[in-house]
C-alpha cells in the first residue's frame, strides 16, 4: 500500500523545526505547522516532518484567456494566456469572485481537480496559440511548485509567465520564481491596516513591502490592481495614500486598475460600486502622478483604453477584453515619442 507521503509533492521553500514541526516560508504567514497538521492555506501538509504540496497534481482551471482579463494590460496586449489554478488560498476575503476553489479547501477540506501533468499543461497552451501561462484565479504562491515546474518548461518553449497575486508571498518566493516569471498583478486591496486584518484575515505592511521589492529589484513587470468595496477602502484620504505608495515606492509608470465591487460570497449586504466613486479614484490617481489607470468590471468604460500620460492620444483601444486597435510604435507614442512602458507592447 502507498504511503500518504507518494501521493503528494515534497514542498519547495520551508525548514524543519522543533518536535517533527516545519516551518514553511513561501508566503508572509510563515506557518509552524506540527506534524499531520495543515497550514492556514490547508493545502500544505507536514507528513513525517517533512511539508508536502496536496494540489501539484490537482489542477482544476485550465483554459485560454485574454491576457487582459488578468488584468495585465501593458504585457504582450491582445494574446491569450493559458490559465491555469489549483485549488486554495492563504487569504480569506470575504468577497472572493473565486471563493467556490479559493476557500473550498479551508470551508470542508475539499480538494478538486484534474491530474495534468505541466509537460502537458505547456502543450496545451502552446498548442493553443498562448503566448503566456498565467497562475491565477486563487493565490499562485500556495501552489508554487507547480508554478515552477511549468514556468521553467514554458520558458525553454518560448512562453512568458505571470501571476494574478495578492501580493503575500516572502520575498524568498519572489526571489524562488525570479528566473521565470515576466509579470505579475499584485492586488493591493486597500490602504489600511483594518481592512486587511478583518476581511481578509492578512496584514498589509508585508504585501507593500512585495510592491517595493518587485518594482526595486526585480524585472518583473507589474500592474496592481484595487477593488474598491464601497464604505471599506474608497475613501478619498485612503486612495490618496495608496496611489502616492505606487508612485513613490514602485513607479508612476505602473498601471493601477480599479475594479468595481459587486457583492460576492459572504459579503452580500453592501451594493456595487457607485461609477462616480471609480471615477473619484481615477482623479486622485492622476493627481498622485499616476500615467496610466484602468476601470475594471465596467464594460464599455472610457477607463478600458490606454493613453499617452503626455499628449493624451489614445494608444491601445479595448472594447471588454478585445484590442481595436493598438498604435503604440516600438514601445513609444507615435505622435509625441514618449516611451511607454510594459512588456512586448
Ligand atoms: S503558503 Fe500556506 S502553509 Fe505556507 S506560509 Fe502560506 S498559508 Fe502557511
Amino acid at each position: 500500500m502507498k504511503s500518504e507521503k507518494e501521493f503528494f509533492k515534497e514542498a519547495v521553500l520551508w525548514e524543519p523545526a522543533e518536535d517533527a514541526k516545519v516551518r514553511c516560508k513561501l508566503c508572509n504567514h510563515r506557518c509552524l505547522i506540527d506534524e499531520g497538521k495543515l497550514g492556514r492555506c490547508c493545502v500544505r501538509k507536514n507528513i513525517g516532518g517533512v511539508l508536502y504540496a496536496l494540489t501539484y497534481d490537482k489542477v482544476c482551471s485550465a483554459n485560454p484567456d485574454p491576457i487582459e482579463k488578468k488584468p495585465l494590460f501593458h504585457f504582450q496586449p491582445g494574446t491569450q494566456s493559458f490559465s491555469i489554478a489549483t485549488m486554495g488560498c492563504n487569504f480569506r476575503c470575504e468577497f472572493c469572485q473565486n471563493w467556490q476553489i479559493s476557500q473550498a479547501a479551508i470551508e470542508d477540506g475539499r480538494i478538486e481537480g484534474q491530474a495534468i501533468s505541466p509537460e502537458q499543461i505547456v502543450d496545451a497552451a502552446v498548442r493553443s496559440g498562448c503566448k503566456s501561462i498565467a497562475y491565477t484565479y486563487t493565490e499562485p504562491t500556495v501552489f508554487m511548485e507547480l508554478c515552477n515546474d511549468c514556468g521553467r518548461l514554458g520558458k525553454e518553449r518560448g512562453l512568458a509567465n505571470v501571476f494574478v497575486s495578492n501580493g503575500y508571498e516572502t520575498i524568498e518566493a519572489i526571489d524562488f520564481a525570479v528566473e521565470w516569471l515576466d509579470g505579475i498583478n499584485v492586488d493591493l486591496k486597500a490602504f489600511n491596516e483594518d481592512y486587511y486584518r478583518r476581511l481578509c484575515k492578512a496584514r498589509l505592511g508585508p504585501v507593500l513591502d512585495t510592491i517595493r521589492y518587485i518594482a526595486k529589484e526585480t524585472k518583473i513587470w507589474m500592474e496592481i490592481t484595487t477593488l474598491l468595496v464601497p464604505g471599506e477602502n474608497d475613501s478619498e484620504d485612503e486612495l490618496k495614500q495608496l496611489a502616492e505608495f505606487i508612485v513613490e515606492d514602485a513607479g508612476a509608470d505602473v498601471p493601477w486598475h480599479i475594479s468595481r465591487f459587486y457583492p460576492q460570497y459572504k459579503y452580500l449586504d453592501s451594493a456595487a460600486t457607485p461609477i462616480s466613486s471609480l471615477e473619484r479614484a481615477y482623479e486622485i490617481g492622476k493627481e498622485a502622478g499616476l500615467h496610466y489607470i484602468y476601470f475594471g468590471n465596467v464594460p464599455g468604460a472610457k477607463g478600458e483604453s490606454t493613453f499617452c500620460y503626455k499628449c493624451g492620444r489614445m494608444l491601445i483601444e479595448r472594447a471588454g477584453y478585445r484590442i481595436a486597435a493598438n498604435d503604440v510604435e516600438n514601445g513609444r507614442c507615435p505622435d509625441c515619442g514618449v516611451e511607454i512602458a510594459g512588456f512586448e507592447l
